[in-house]
């Protein structure tokens, strides 16, 4: 169907925005918790100019609707499509700042206190204005970039690095990782939190944002929030984290992934199945056709091969597995059942994962680093040099490291998905292994997702941030739409 241009929305834009409706001073990535080894994305500033129309004719032709563009094709200046046509034609107008609606799901109480607060006094900063009446430089906001306002609808999606977002009256969260959270602390005060009811534990026990803020959703029910029917479906990333499907009056329905790593069960979901998504919005962390990584199955088989096969030759090992603050929890979990040993991790990351309500898991933690040999660290841990001295540490009760590092950005394009021929790093006593253990959809799977959802238009959320990654991956798209 059409994408109705429409007048009325209450998102308005605040940034500076280029006559392509792109913020002119781009961080268009939103990132990955697994992006560590990437660069950050580049500002759209970077590229000739010349690109510029070419990305946008790119982005707003893709798919099936271009009749919104061919109205508006006649209002083009200087070659480049104008900026508010553009607007318009996603259901977005500058406008004046809108009134809140309610929530119908959220309690009187919070909605009182949110509404208690002026917009513009984000964290009471307005007393503290210096001398020229400016806030002081390290409170400036900054701008949200397009792709996580939602057209159409009051609602934002990870954005909570600007402030107060004008217009926005609901602020997704699609899951607990920083790059996502980002910006949420015990001061939020901008309005209610969508997100599910894992995630909510996690923002209480981990940041004490108010409660009164924060409304669970449960995976898999319809709800109808400022008008709209908004349902959460299991993203297969880290527990907690949600896919955002979302229907409007209108009969538009978008789709956003935050980040996910697609599966075929998702293929048979009666929601995807039964709703043409309009706007799907992409994690496209893994988009380039050289990440052809295993499943997490085949990756959690050689791990647990692999230490199996150190224990007989060293019993007295000690299993590191690298994680970020929640992720990867299958692959400890399968060599502890396998062990039959219990997991030791520090204090907080336990009252991470006992806030999940997993009983498997939670029986298994152990808060004694010497009763186990199977450890949880942070990746960004695990080096040769660390854990040489965390070894030290323990007091000879064991006598050498096997750490596995698991995340798709060790996945190299020479091994491909044969495992065993992964070559660990080892320094005396220390293996570490990277295994391309991803919660992100590896390339086959993007493709697969697509083809299968048919989405009339994809804005990719994830390395997007210049116009030749972003017209790489629009090449992409458009040969998978075709087929
Ligand atoms: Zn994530």
């Amino acid at each position: 169907m059409d994408l109705e241009i429409r007048a009325d929305d209450p998102l308005s834009f605040s940034e500076e925005l280029d006559e392509n409706g792109f913020p002119l001073t781009s961080s268009s990535s939103s990132g990955s918790d697994e992006a560590e080894s990437t660069s950050e994305p580049r500002s759209g500033n970077d590229d000739p100019p010349h690109k510029l129309s070419e990305f946008a004719s790119d982005f707003y032709t893709s798919g099936s609707d271009c009749s919104s563009l061919l109205r508006i094709r006649n209002e083009k200046k200087n070659g480049l499509l104008v900026q508010k046509n553009l607007l318009q034609m996603w259901g977005i107008a500058k406008s004046e700042a809108a009134e809140t609606s309610e929530s119908r799901v959220c309690t009187e109480n919070r909605k009182r206190k949110w509404k208690g607060k002026e917009q513009g006094d984000v964290f009471g900063l307005n007393q503290k204005k210096n001398e020229k009446g400016k806030k002081p430089a390290y409170v400036q906001s900054r701008s949200c970039p397009f792709y996580k306002k939602i057209p159409g609808t009051p609602f934002t999606v990870d954005a909570f690095r600007y402030d107060a977002i004008q217009g926005c009256s609901a602020y997704f969260l699609t899951h607990f990782h920083y790059d996502h959270y980002g910006g949420l602390t015990k001061r939020w005060c901008h309005g209610p939190i969508y997100c599910t009811s894992i995630t909510a534990r996690l923002l209480d026990t981990c940041l004490s944002v108010n409660q009164s803020y924060i409304c669970a959703l449960e995976y898999d029910k319809e709800y109808e929030i400022e008008g709209i029917k908004v349902i959460f479906i299991e993203a297969n990333h880290c527990p907690g984290a949600a896919l955002i499907h979302l229907r409007l009056s209108d009969g538009r329905t978008y789709l956003h992934t935050g980040d996910f790593r697609a599966s075929k069960s998702m293929q048979s979901h009666p929601i995807l199945l039964n709703y043409h998504v309009n706007v799907l919005y992409l994690d496209t962390t893994y988009c380039n056709p050289k990440y052809r990584f295993p499943s997490k199955e085949e990756v959690i088989a050689f791990v647990v091969r692999t230490t199996h096969k150190y224990f007989q030759k060293q019993p007295k090992t000690l299993v590191v597995v690298g994680a970020y603050s929640i992720g990867k929890e299958r692959v400890y979990l399968e060599i502890s059942r396998s062990l039959q040993v219990p997991i030791y991790t520090n204090a907080s990351r336990r009252r991470i994962l006992e806030s999940f309500g997993w009983s498997d898991l939670s029986s298994w933690l152990s808060n004694s680093s010497h009763s186990t040999p199977l450890h949880v660290l942070p990746l960004s841990f695990l080096r040769l040099e660390n854990l040489n001295k965390y070894l030290a540490t323990l007091n000879q009760r064991f006598n050498a490291v096997l750490a596995f590092r698991p995340t798709g950005w060790t996945f190299s394009e020479a091994t491909g998905s044969k495992l065993d021929l992964i070559k660990p790093t080892s320094k005396g006593n220390i293996t570490i292994y990277g295994v391309p253990y991803s919660e992100h959809s590896s390339f086959n799977e993007l493709r697969d997702f697509v083809k299968f959802l048919r989405p009339d238009k994809i804005i990719p959320t994830v390395n997007a941030g210049s116009i030749a990654s972003r017209d790489k991956m629009q090449a992409l798209f458009n040969n998978w739409l075709k087929s």
